[in-house]
């Protein structure tokens, strides 16, 4: 009898099981194929907007994508560096030969963590309650947890042109009874798509004809561990093309060829992440896409043509490949395809990611309707967490939407659902300059350490660090400068406003033009990591704002704190609009607030609702 069973070894399914593992629970990772661990079938990347804040928090919490994704990257760059820190993200060019090889790496050598290649057929039922799992061969495997991460697999089928096959990503078998099994147990399903660009012959590219995009020349890293295992300039580029009038020609010619348009597509595509079909459907003003060829990995001699996703006949592939400015010669290595695949409506799932229905049933990832490594991640690290913090009797971890982007996504999943692959953005999070690329230690690692994923001495570095930017935002604000002749030629040099009266550098930070290395002419900062330094700046010079956005969360997400009774009845309550109670019937929201987020529940409505539970609770 296993504690806990993740289904999957993807990015949910790596981080589900080591997660429950480290909590000290005898855990099993059954999994399609082990060389197929954190696989990448799609860009070989991690990061970007919102995306790279993820990564973070899932470190900060003591995930381990952070750590991989340092140690297998070929290329890192902070997005946005020009805006401001709410839009800052890391985004590394990732080796998808080392990646998934790093992972398994980590997975095997994993104490309380065993691992069977094998296909999951049916969850193990006994009287109603999920208590183990089925392999193709009937072996049934007991546990108190299951944890299904399943991701693009689940009756997936391949799409090109008019060609469909019954088979998973990457040539794999698609996993074909368990969304059966689902729906008779009651479960709702999805069919969603997403799809893959094609990936060309480094040596066919004519590289002249591009844009070089080169990584940066900080040692930059997604964990806190804050170790740089590469060498910064040995960085593979990424180089940008652009499609033209003859690529949108070709396209136009043979739309309803692709699988999209012709039919035989059913599944919902991402709507942040289209095909090149449909970005010219949606887009047809635009005389030109961009076009980024990213390294897949050192081992390999391909490049990604991102931003081309397609799923054109091949003939039309390579038709549309050489008309792209660099790609005339170009040899595709691997023809693109769209995959679609069954997917569970997330919304009879609870914040923890516990189905409402089957208790001790998780689902983390694809399985869920995102689209991307990061957002399966970070669902799997949550749902691997709150099994065991069941199995251990303690209160759940649920993150609010101020606190995390892992707790803006879980939460639009389980209360607002899906209706097409959902992909992280920026725009999301309504307290976005509170969830920020640089302090995701300081939202979320005294949770980690709370439930045992982050070491003592890791917390203890942490604590120092806290105090440490602290102390020098003290040491800023008491350290005052007087308008000197020198003071104010410094000023001139670093074309900044000369002094008028004495000032604290704390004050002067503000200052837009002025960095805290400045400081360094007044004070030694020398015993400050850039970290602290970067966040000591950002704290000061967006004070205001940053106080303003928390007040607007803690008053907004108050509602949060308001329990609703799990057994309520909400056909008793008069005057709740039909649509709302429908609605809250079928959610089964846990608080007020997200209750409130629910679509077609109205203010109305929340306040009757509080004013019914006020009632039956003699408030
Ligand atoms: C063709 C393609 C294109 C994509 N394009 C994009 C994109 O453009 N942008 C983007 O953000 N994301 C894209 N993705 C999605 C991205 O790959 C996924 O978001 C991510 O891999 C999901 O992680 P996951 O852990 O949920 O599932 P996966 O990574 O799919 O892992 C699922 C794992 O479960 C295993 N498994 C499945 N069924 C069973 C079973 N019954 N028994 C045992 N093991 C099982 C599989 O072997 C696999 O290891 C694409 C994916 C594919 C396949």
């Amino acid at each position: 009898m296993y504690d806990v069973i993740v289904i999957g070894g993807g990015h949910a399914g790596s981080e589900a099981c080591l997660a429950a593992a480290r909590m000290n629970q005898k855990t099993l990772l059954v999994t399609g194929n082990i060389n197929m661990i954190s696989s990448m079938p799609c860009n070989p990347s991690v990061g970007g907007p919102a995306k790279g804040i993820v990564v973070r928090e899932i470190d900060a919490l003591g995930g381990e994508m952070a750590k991989v994704a340092d140690k297998t990257q070929i290329q890192m760059r902070l997005l946005n560096i020009s805006k401001g820190p709410a839009v800052r993200a890391l985004r590394a060019q990732s080796d998808k030969v080392e990646y998934p090889k790093e992972m398994k790496k980590t997975i095997l050598q994993q104490d309380n963590l065993e691992v069977i290649e094998a296909y999951v057929d049916k969850l193990y039922i006994n009287d109603g309650i999920v208590s183990g799992v089925i392999l193709e061969d009937g072996t049934e495997i007991k546990s108190k947890k299951v944890i299904v991460t399943t991701g693009t697999y689940m009756q997936a089928k391949i799409l090109v042109g008019d060609t469909v096959k019954n088979e998973g990503p990457d040539k794999e078998k698609a996993s074909m009874n368990l969304s059966t099994q689902l729906r008779e147990l009651g479960f709702k399903t999805t069919r969603l798509k997403t799809g893959t660009p094609p990936r060309i012959k480094r040596d066919t590219i004519d590289f002249s004809k591009t844009e070089v995009h080169e990584g940066d020349k900080v040692e930059r890293t997604f964990s806190f561990d804050n170790i740089y295992y590469k060498d910064i300039n040995k960085q593979e580029p990424c180089y940008l093309t652009y499609t033209n009038e003859i690529t949108h020609n070709i396209i136009e010619l043979n739309l309803e060829k692709s699988s999209m348009y012709s039919g035989a597509v059913e599944g919902v595509g991402p709507r942040y992440c289209p095909s090149i079909e449909d970005k010219l459907v949606r887009f047809r003003d635009k005389e030109r896409h961009q076009i980024f060829l990213e390294p897949e990995s050192l081992s390999i001699d391909e490049m990604y043509v991102q931003g081309f996703s397609t799923s054109m006949p091949h003939d039309v592939q390579d038709r549309m490949i050489k008309s792209i400015s660099g790609l005339e010669h170009a040899e595709i290595a691997k023809y693109a395809y769209a995959i679609e695949y069954d997917a569970i409506d997330p919304r009879t799932l609870y914040p923890t990611l516990e189905s409402k229905d089957y208790p001790g049933l998780y689902f983390a990832g694809q399985v869920n309707g995102t689209s991307g490594y990061e957002e399966a991640a970070c669902q799997g690290l949550m749902a691997g967490i709150n099994a065991c913090l069941k199995l251990q009797d303690k209160e759940p971890l649920v993150l609010k939407r101020n606190e995390a982007y892992i707790g803006v996504l879980i939460d639009d999943l389980v209360t607002k659902g899906v209706n097409d692959p959902y992909r992280l953005l920026t725009s999301r999070a309504e307290y976005r300059l509170l969830l920020r690329h640089d302090n995701a230690d300081i939202r979320l690692r005294h949770y980690g350490y709370q439930i045992g994923l982050i070491t003592k001495e890791q917390y203890q570095n942490h604590q120092i660090k806290i105090d440490k930017i602290s102390n020098l935002k003290s040491i800023l604000e008491d350290y005052y400068i007087s308008p000197t002749l020198e003071v104010n030629e410094y000023f001139e040099k670093i074309h900044s406003t000369k002094l008028k009266e004495k000032s604290s550098l704390y004050a002067l930070l503000r200052r837009p033009e002025i960095k805290i290395e400045h400081m360094n002419y007044f004070i030694d900062l020398s015993e400050y990591s850039f970290e602290e330094k970067e966040q000591a700046e950002i704290d000061i010079k967006y004070e205001g704002y940053i106080a303003k956005s928390q007040k607007q969360a803690e008053k907004l997400l108050k509602m949060d704190d308001y329990k609703i009774p799990a057994d309520i009845n909400y056909d008793v309550i008069h005057n709740l609009a039909l649509e709302a109670k429908e609605k809250l019937k079928r959610i089964k929201p846990l608080t007020i607030g997200q209750a409130s987020r629910i679509s077609g529940v109205n203010p109305a409505d929340i306040s009757i609702l509080l004013i019914y539970i006020k009632t039956i609770n003699n408030l």
